[in-house]
């Protein structure tokens, strides 16, 4: 059987792969300790769980609206008029399968075949494959690590090419848990401006920041350019409902309805009574993410200063989302039982392997010399599973 082109170019989700793979070996009796998976190891809060089985019970069972219920549009609207100081209406939001479908939904809707959009590394590992899904080229610009992950002014300004249409940002950042500067935002808007990109801005991470301080968005700093900002959301990660599926993109409604459209000829509308939950995790309390976050920044300390007591490696603090994103470039030269280590993707096998300590490689984030962890897991696992990660460094000859 031939397969198309457009699949042969994409390759499977590393975060995913990893994550099932630990799930696989603790599956099998083995104690694996798991820094794999970018979820909240928290459950989804009970008055949004029992909102959507409610609904459920009460009929909300069947198709509804593709761009998704008016209710959740508005309430969305409404939460982003607080988060950007922007005046949002219902025509500016559309409900999706999750962040990860509406940044696909996007993507088809803005790149032809041979657009080129800019991803700066490290980034997420979906975005370079659903350019790629879009018949779009992805070009990678790297940030200043030793500068909080910042993106280079210089570097972005000469990737730019005249197929270059847009431009992505992700802040807090999966997989570095960097926050960008308002500062360094607005050098950016400058270059979307002057060039005629949009920006897609991936704000999953918005309510996971841990140091003070205002959030720093493009819409924020520059509303002048709403027109050309799409934003990502969603309710995975705020609300702890990764299996509930529920993605939002703020943007001008012809782009909404051009994604809407997409989505009615493809997946039609996300599941109805998880919207109804949804609904109630917007409207809803949200004393719950004091403790949550609470529990995060412990972690993220936790993990730094662990992380940066292992010679070899070294790890910034990260400001949100729940990844640690160590250089552990000083290892690679280094060998296990007389096997060379020399790339992060084989320190990630070996330490499966022999430590049963699950982390991703920064290879496909772009970042090859690093490894992530995820801290969305108890304080007992992240001493255990760094103390592993310690134990084999020291195995190293
Ligand atoms: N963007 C980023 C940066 C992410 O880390 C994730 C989590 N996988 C997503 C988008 C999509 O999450 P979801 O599809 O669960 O909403
Ligand atoms: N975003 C999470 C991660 O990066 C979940 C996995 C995925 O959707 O790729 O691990």
């Amino acid at each position: 059987m031939k397969f198309a082109h457009r699949i042969q170019q994409v390759v499977p989700s590393a975060t995913l792969a990893v994550t099932n793979q630990a799930a696989q070996l603790k599956a099998a009796g083995h104690d694996v300790v798991s820094f794999g998976a970018g979820e909240p190891d928290f459950p989804t809060p009970p008055h949004i769980t029992s909102a959507m089985c409610k609904a459920a019970e009460n009929g909300a069972t069947g198709y509804s609206a593709v761009h998704g219920l008016p209710a959740l549009r508005d309430a969305v609207a409404k939460q982003f008029e607080q988060i950007y100081g922007q005046p949002f209406k219902r025509e500016q939001i559309l409900v999706s399968s999750g962040g990860k479908h509406s940044l696909y939904n996007a993507f088809q809707v803005l790149v032809d075949p041979g657009d080129e959009v800019i991803i700066p590394a490290p980034y997420w590992v979906s975005y370079p494959d659903q350019v790629k899904l879009a018949e779009g080229k992805p070009v990678i610009v790297p940030t200043i690590p030793e500068e909080g992950f910042k993106i280079d002014i210089a570097a972005l300004r000469a990737a730019i090419t005249p197929r270059t249409v847009g431009l992505v940002l992700n802040s807090p950042n999966n997989p570095t848990g960097a926050v960008l500067t308002a500062e360094n935002i607005r050098e950016v808007a400058k270059v979307v401006e002057e060039h005629d990109l949009w920006v897609i801005t991936d704000d999953i991470y918005s309510f996971l920041r841990y140091d003070e301080g205002p959030f720093a968005n493009i819409l924020i700093e520059r509303p002048d350019l709403r027109e050309r900002i799409i934003i990502v959301h969603g309710a995975s990660k705020t609300y702890a409902m990764t299996g509930w599926r529920i993605g939002f993109t703020a943007a001008q409604p012809a782009l909404i309805n051009k994604m809407a459209t997409l989505q009615g000829q493809s997946t039609s509308n996300t599941v109805t009574f998880a919207q109804h939950g949804a609904i109630a995790a917007i409207t809803g309390d949200h004393g719950f993410l004091d403790e949550w976050k609470a529990a995060y920044d412990a972690r993220r300390r936790r993990i730094t200063e662990l992380l940066n007591a292992i010679p070899g490696v070294t790890c910034q603090l990260p400001g949100g989302a729940f990844y640690a994103f160590p250089d552990v470039r000083p290892l690679l030269g280094r060998t296990f039982q007389g096997q060379a280590i020399g790339t992060d993707l084989r320190l990630a096998e070996l330490l499966l392997e022999h430590a049963l300590v699950a982390v991703v490689p920064g290879e496909p984030f772009g970042a090859p010399g690093f490894v992530r962890l995820s801290y969305a897991c108890s304080m007992d696992d992240i001493d255990k599973g760094v103390g592993r990660f310690a134990e084999f460094v020291r195995k190293l000859d």
